[in-house]
């Protein structure tokens, strides 16, 4: 079995802003993992919030493929599952590319794999980064045809994007704060307001070890609390059952499809609501997270749709619809 890797720069349509900051070009590394004459793609979509690059990635990869003597994908994945946390977005690429060669292995696309209803995928919503009101306008334009926004908040003044995309439509929008509402009061209040502007939900409104605010903030609200950055491998979860109503789980954070999946059997034991969501990323790591997605309520999966250089095609999205085929594996190819 042989591992190669690729790392590419992806670059966004229009500049991406969140709380946290703003960025035109991410990193992505796209790995190959050859084995009996089968080829499986994975990525890693590193986060520098939670401390990777493409270097962290690629030292990762180095350093495991130097081990790979006598390992097949099947002894890999089970190696993978037993290795200490650290590096997700490295293993989500392994991991990827493990489970594209064993659907490639058998001719059946993950989903059909899995047993899962390809009719069952939640409609993805779009993301709105933070800009200014001419270019949100643009922004809201552009994506007519996407049924759901997910707009970025957490910064000031952010009242004026979402009163800006309302006075152009009445689409189901969700508001994400990446952790940008630092006071619970002032958490509060937003969210109140959002609720007046028929806002479905609002994803991390606080910093992600204050649960203790947000536990209070969700006694003050009326509308569901998504965790994100509260919520990246399966160890957060039993402390958020009483914080948030739902998890956004990501391939990139928690460590590829297989931990994916056990969080999502988690978060159903804890009675919370699952959201599958990404990275700017490629096609190659937005089809992972589309086939399991028959297992969501909700879906946040258009990393490949922000960017102008998708190396990639694979399951399209059309109007929000995310449409699984019977592709062998993850159904991407590289484009020419
Ligand atoms: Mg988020």
């Amino acid at each position: 079995m042989k591992l190669s890797w690729r790392t590419y720069q992806l670059h966004l349509k229009h500049p991406f802003t969140i709380a946290r900051g703003s960025s035109c070009v991410r990193s992505s590394v796209i790995v190959t993992l050859d084995h009996d004459g089968i080829v499986g793609f994975g990525e890693a979509a590193p986060s520098p919030r939670y401390g990777e690059s493409a270097e962290t990635v690629t030292d990762y990869l180095s350093s495991l493929s130097s081990e790979l003597s006598g390992e097949t994908p099947e002894s890999l994945s089970v190696r993978l599952s037993s290795a200490a946390g650290g590096n997700c977005a490295a293993r989500a690429a392994v991991d990827i590319a493990i489970h594209d060669w064993k659907g490639r292995k058998s001719s059946l696309p993950l989903w059909r794999l899995w047993g899962l209803d390809a009719s069952n995928t939640p409609l993805t919503s779009f993301t709105i980064g933070i800009d200014s009101p001419e270019t949100i306008e643009q922004k809201v334009r552009e994506a007519d045809d996407c049924p759901i926004l997910k707009v970025k908040a957490g910064v000031d003044g952010d009242e004026d994007i979402v009163k800006k995309i309302r006075t152009m439509t009445d689409k189901p929008i969700r508001v994400d704060a990446n952790e940008g509402w630092k006071v619970k009061e002032l958490a509060r209040d937003k969210i109140l307001w959002l609720e007046e502007q028929k806002v479905e939900f609002v994803e991390q409104p606080m910093p992600a070890d204050r649960l203790d605010d947000v536990r209070w903030l969700r006694a003050q609200v009326h509308i569901p609390l998504i965790a994100d950055e509260s919520a990246a491998t399966i160890a957060d979860l039993p402390a958020l059952r009483d914080a948030f109503d739902g998890i956004n789980i990501k391939l990139m954070k928690c460590g590829g499809i297989a931990p994916a999946r056990a969080m999502i059997d988690r978060a159903r034991s804890l009675g919370l609501k699952v959201m599958l969501g990404c990275m700017i990323e490629s096609s190659v790591g937005i089809a992972a997270a589309m086939h399991l997605s028959p297992l969501a309520d909700y879906a946040d999966l258009d990393g490949n749709l922000l960017i102008d250089d998708d190396p990639f095609d694979g399951p399209v999205t059309r109007a929000g619809a995310m449409i699984l085929d019977e592709r062998p594996g993850l159904g991407v190819s590289p484009r020419k």
